[in-house]
């Protein structure tokens, strides 16, 4: 009698797996982010997933969407501590330049990218389990900073091909202007707290200034009528906004003051931006950043300006999706097919030398059912994305040549060539080289490389 099928585990919920399928693109995509980010001198730094709940509690701010109800935090049931995978990178990485001392002999410009958390409900462009990749300046105080930041920025999605892409920029200012702006609004918040909704009221007293980012269209009418922040930014504030528009103005970067753009997280101050768009529903933040030179002062550190931003990888894919034309990824060069244990062994030897030789070679292997017949076997060569196929069998073996099968050659009466042994390497690599410079004048812009 057989066994009971076992029940499948399936993945969390708001957690997505990247498949091979989908996997060029976000390495075109991770690749492209790199080599930006290195033009401008940004460095990578890599911190833990996990950090002390604390960490975010103080970073973040209590009273924000993500340390309220978003975290997944919890136990070390080795010693008890108390432990958050990371919803955001901004704490992790000022974490880790005071615990380094990094901006020791001077201000740093880094840059980080991975795996976040957050415990909301998924839906499109919104998951448990989500990618950012982001930059911070540490230690630079100026508006040139932010303007290189934003810079940064623009020529990623012209060099991703994404052009429907809106900047917008506000000054949320300093925490003295901030007070002024925040008693005036809950008074005129609460001469109107009948058009206020629940989440509204609990948020007048602690943090009144997120009411503005509302997405109810009931009070829409409200908040565009409630006292401006911009309209209380001292001397400083205002130069230093001033500054970050002449800049982008002087480098023909478009972008709109949005008076009533917050951002989530209490450490932000004067300049904060978001990139937005207009192809992926209500979820149309592709990439959020700011000035926060509060927060290293809240780490316990001398005080040190910073500024940065975070991009939503999957928010941007998507958008690229609807670009690239998806083409079929070569897998490997060259597709081994064997027969016999003589020419398993050649097999494994001949593959050896191919991948010294820097070609991407796949061994056919044993599946369930035993290697397969010849047949068989030249259906997965096919399906491989293989340029070639290398056969050994009997006869191959008793004259010392492998039959090489050009998989894409479209002539059946010319695709295959006997080649001995030794001229092998030699023979793939001249055919596969050809090949290549011959292909390379039919590339397209923005379409993915094959990785030849
Ligand atoms: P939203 O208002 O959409 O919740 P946020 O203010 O919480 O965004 P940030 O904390 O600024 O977002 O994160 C920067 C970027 O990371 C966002 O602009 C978005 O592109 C992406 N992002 C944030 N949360 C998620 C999520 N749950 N799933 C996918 N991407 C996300
Ligand atoms: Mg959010």
């Amino acid at each position: 009698m057989a066994e009971a099928k076992k029940e499948k585990i399936l993945g969390v919920k708001g957690m997505n797996d990247v498949l091979p399928d989908d996997a060029p693109l976000w390495e075109l995509f991770e690749n492209t982010v790199q080599s930006v980010l290195r033009s401008y001198g940004y460095l990578q730094i890599r911190t833990p997933i996990v950090e002390p709940t604390a960490l975010f509690a103080r970073g973040l701010g209590t009273v924000t969407d993500i340390v309220e109800k978003e975290m997944y935090s919890f136990t070390d049931s080795m010693n008890g501590d108390q432990l958050t995978l990371r919803p955001e990178s901004t704490a992790g990485v000022v974490r880790a330049v005071l615990e380094h001392n990094l901006t020791y002999e001077g201000p740093k410009r880094l840059w980080y990218s991975g795996p976040m958390f957050r415990h909301e409900r998924p839906q499109r462009g919104r998951y448990r389990q989500f990618h950012q990749i982001g930059a911070e300046a540490i230690g630079f105080s100026g508006p040139d900073i932010d303007a290189e930041l934003i810079m940064m920025c623009q020529r990623l999605w012209d060099d991703l091909g994404l052009s429907d892409i809106r900047l917008e920029i506000n000054s949320i200012g300093d925490a003295e202007e901030r007070n002024r702006h925040r008693a005036d609004l809950i008074t005129y918040f609460e001469k109107h707290s009948d058009v206020l909704d629940a989440e509204a009221k609990r948020r007048l007293h602690t943090n009144p200034l997120r009411i503005l980012d509302t997405k109810n269209p009931a009070m829409q009418e409200l908040v565009n009528d409630a006292p401006k922040l911009l309209d209380y930014l001292g001397d400083e504030s205002r130069a230093h906004f001033d500054g970050v528009q002449r800049l982008l103005n002087a480098n023909n970067i478009r972008f709109t003051i949005n008076p009533r753009l917050v951002r989530g997280m209490d450490y932000y101050n004067r300049t904060v931006f978001e990139w937005i768009t207009d192809h992926l529903g209500s979820q149309g933040t592709v990439c959020g950043g700011g000035r926060y030179d509060p927060l290293v002062e809240i780490f316990g550190g001398k005080p040190t300006p910073a500024v940065g931003f975070a991009m939503g990888v999957e928010r941007l894919l998507e958008l690229m999706r609807a670009n690239t034309p998806s083409t079929s990824a070569g897998q490997c060069d060259v597709y081994l097919v064997h027969q016999g244990d003589a020419a398993q062994l050649q097999a494994f030897i001949l593959g050896e030398r191919l991948r010294d030789a820097g070609l991407d070679v796949v061994l056919h292997c044993a599946a369930l059912g035993g290697a397969g017949s010849f047949k068989s076997q030249m259906k997965r060569a096919d399906s491989s994305g293989a340029a070639y196929a290398l056969i050994l069998g009997d006869d191959e073996m008793a004259k010392g040549e492998a039959t090489i099968k050009h998989l894409r050659e479209a002539d059946m009466t010319n695709n295959q060539r006997h080649i001995g042994f030794d001229q092998v390497v030699d023979y793939l690599i001249d055919q596969i080289v050809g090949d290549a410079e011959h292909e390379h004048g039919h590339l397209h812009a923005g379409q993915i490389p094959t990785h030849h």
